[in-house]
């Protein structure tokens, strides 16, 4: 399988080539010169597999560099029962990603909250890992990972990159402004290739301090500094087996059709479904959830892709949605025109210049539907409301980027055909997000027993002045070290 930039780049990587990097070199994303089809004949014999059978034959169609005997082992190790073992009560840890259904074989939620950190992103970002050490040990080489985080993405980090060889992580996260899980979450973690550096000041001063890094190129490539972004293909790449995961789970039989309603932020997520749904997978519809930081609930109703202002962003109690643009929308639109380079790098000409497109009256908007797309947005209002109905009806206590999917699917049902299985995908867990459970029961979140009592470990972190140079001297202390 080759690679080509959605820019029109002349080169054709390979998935080794790309798995470290970042964006392609004209700017563009990665993505597979074609999707592979998935036959009949495959989804009946895919049907029973565990999770990690499921995945090594999935991306064995994208990553055809690697050996199949060593993909199939590093799929093995990835998911186990051992690393996503936070199960709710009563449905198997072994299936990875169990269906937990509300309303039996008609409305139910895919748990992808179960790995170490307790949001999707780990379903990812564990094999991301096991990838990393295989490439960097065949190569001799290594990475050290910079990044910023105000919770979710860098503690899955953290945990994805734990112990392995030739990787470093070096997180920056704003010093006393998490909440006290979360610190612990992250900065409880003992292994020596992990840097959390507590950084006086907001998030923002965090990001600023990895950009500045980043952009001094020959620091760069001395200190082998690399990133672990929601852009990164390979990310995407491991997100498309939940959905096949889900449809085999959500169905009794592959005549059926299924729905999955996504909480969205950058995209990636639902980005994966898009393209399961390219490979053929009988998906029905894809309902798209995004908060009160609505552009791309916008774009789907309108045709309009407008990015926020950073100042135009709200800080929701769904913080992991909390995006102005939405890094990995250029691989839909990539395939809304069409597949045709020159038009999205005109596209994003205006959107990198801090502008806007509009696709509205377009042939390209009038083929959306094609694509299976519905949208909706949710509210602070909306969440606390769901939170506290899906808790009443139906026993069940969901986080609140959850909460904004179902509140969405619930508006968006109608979209659904009958007597189609429509699935919420669950992306966190409620312990993450006490405050906001709290508001909306009235009692404290449910807490799996293996995280009891985390905040009082010891607790390894620098805390250090937002400054450029000081973060630097720490690296190369650390590296050379
Ligand atoms: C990252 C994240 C999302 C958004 O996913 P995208 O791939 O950015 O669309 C939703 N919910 C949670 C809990 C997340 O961590």
């Amino acid at each position: 399988m080759k690679y080509l930039s959605t820019r029109g780049h002349a080169a054709r990587p390979e998935f080794c080539d790309i798995l470290l990097g970042g964006l392609a070199p004209d700017g563009g994303l990665y993505l597979p010169e074609s999707y592979p089809q998935i036959s009949r004949a495959e989804l009946d014999a895919w049907r029973g597999l565990s999770y990690a059978e499921l995945s090594f034959e999935i991306l064995s169609k994208f990553i055809t560099d690697i050996p199949p005997a060593d993909l199939k082992a590093i799929c093995d190790k990835t998911y186990t029962a051992d690393v996503y073992c936070f199960a709710r009560p009563g449905d198997n840890a072994a299936d990875i990603t169990p269906v937990h259904w509300l309303e039996k074989g008609r409305f139910g939620l895919l748990e992808l909250s179960n790995g170490p950190t307790l949001a999707f992103k780990d379903m990812a970002m564990q094999l991301l890992g096991n990838l990393f050490e295989y490439v960097l040990d065949k190569r001799g080489e290594q990475i050290n990972i910079l990044g910023a985080t105000s919770g979710d993405t860098g503690s899955a980090a953290e945990y994805a990159m734990r112990g392995k060889h030739g990787v470093r992580v070096f997180m920056l996260s704003p010093h006393g402004k998490m909440s006290a899980f979360q610190r612990a979450q992250m900065y409880s973690l003992q292994d020596e290739n992990i840097y959390n550096i507590a950084v006086t000041g907001m998030f923002d001063d965090a990001q600023d301090i990895v950009k500045a890094v980043s952009n001094d190129a020959a620091f760069k490539a001395k200190y082998k500094i690399g990133a672990v972004n929601s852009i990164n293909w390979a990310r995407v790449a491991a997100q498309i087996v939940y959905y096949f995961k889900g449809y085999f789970a959500g169905t009794s039989s592959n005549d059926q059709q299924i729905a999955f309603c996504v909480p969205s932020g950058n995209f990636g997520n639902i980005c994966a479904g898009h393209i399961a749904r390219q490979m053929g997978l009988p998906i029905s519809r894809l309902i798209l959830a995004t908060n009160e930081n609505d552009v791309l609930d916008e774009f789907f109703r309108t045709g309009v892709y407008r990015p926020r202002k950073a100042a135009e962003t709200h800080v929701t109690s769904s913080p992991s949605m909390d995006i102005s643009k939405a890094s990995n929308f250029e691989r839909f639109i990539f395939d809304l025109v069409g597949r045709d380079p020159a038009k999205v790098a005109e596209l994003w000409k205006s959107v990198d210049a801090g502008g806007a497109f509009d696709l509205s009256g377009s042939a390209e908007f009038s083929r959306l539907d094609n694509f299976g797309f519905t949208s909706g947005r949710s509210s602070h209002a909306d969440r606390l409301a769901t939170i506290r109905q899906v808790f009443e009806q139906y026993g069940a206590m969901i986080d609140t980027h959850t909460a904004d999917g179902v509140k969405v699917a619930w508006d968006c049902a109608g979209s659904v055909p009958a007597g189609v299985p429509l699935l919420v995908l669950e992306t966190a867990l409620p312990v993450k997000f006490a405050e906001t459970i709290r508001e909306a029961l009235g009692r404290e979140p449910e807490r799996p027993a293996q995280l009891e009592g985390i905040e009082a470990l010891p607790q390894r972190v620098e805390v250090m002045a937002p400054d450029v140079a000081a973060v630097k001297q720490f690296v190369v202390r650390h590296v050379a070290g």
